[in-house]
């Protein structure tokens, strides 16, 4: 296939690239907007080319699959930090959490497979672990989620040392966080007039960690 980019597009994608990554995300989906579905296609063919994850989710690489369904894939971590690690991913090639589509009910999953991994492997807790970002610890450009089953002196650990922030750079951060969110999650939930789903009821839920 020919590029069908134009070379404006180009130069804006190259601007893109240049920034921090948890801001490209955002960017890209603007610039998708100005773009024809034919450039859009080329764009994403060259993106994942090489990708090892949309290639496990074309089945183009194996993988040991524990879960699929239209929107993500699971399966069990080939490095895993302890056993019944488990991966979660969409099969569509997404990069950072801002390139992931809304109302895909991602949590549902996670919740669900957490349990299952939990009870089968009979764990003590389970990890969630999201990396979006290379300051995040991103290693790998295709948005994975880990379920990392967890026991009793299994000698994983995730520690921070807690930082000192004063009480006005606190309330500082309350506020702008606060404004951000009433300007955009509640307006945009009322604009969607989200309608609630009834629970499934052949989960069988036990309250497990
Ligand atoms: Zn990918």
């Amino acid at each position: 296939m020919n590029n069908p980019l134009t070379e404006d597009k180009i130069a804006r994608l190259n601007e893109i690239a240049k920034l921090p990554p948890e801001e490209q995300g955002k960017e890209f989906q603007e610039f998708l907007k100005t773009l024809s579905p034919e450039q859009i296609e080329f764009l994403r063919n060259q993106q994942n080319q090489g990708c090892i994850f949309c290639k496990i989710a074309k089945g183009e690489i194996e993988s040991k699959k524990v879960y699929e369904d239209n929107n993500f894939m699971g399966t069990l971590d080939i490095n895993p930090a302890n056993k019944g690690h488990v991966i979660i991913f969409p099969k569509e090639h997404c990069e950072f959490l801002s390139d992931l589509p809304n109302n895909l009910n991602l949590f549902d999953i996670i919740k669900k497979l957490s349990l299952i991994i939990v009870k089968t492997l009979k764990a003590e807790g389970i990890n969630v672990i999201i990396s979006s970002g290379v300051a995040a610890g991103q290693k790998i450009p295709h948005l994975l989620i880990h379920l990392i089953p967890r026991f009793n002196g299994d000698d994983i650990n995730f520690s921070w040392n807690p930082k000192k922030i004063d009480d006005k750079e606190m309330d500082s951060i309350e506020a702008s966080l606060k404004e951000e969110i009433s300007n955009s999650f509640y307006v945009k939930e009322e604009e969607e007039k989200v309608v609630e789903e009834e629970p499934e009821e052949d989960f069988d839920e036990e309250r497990i960690p």
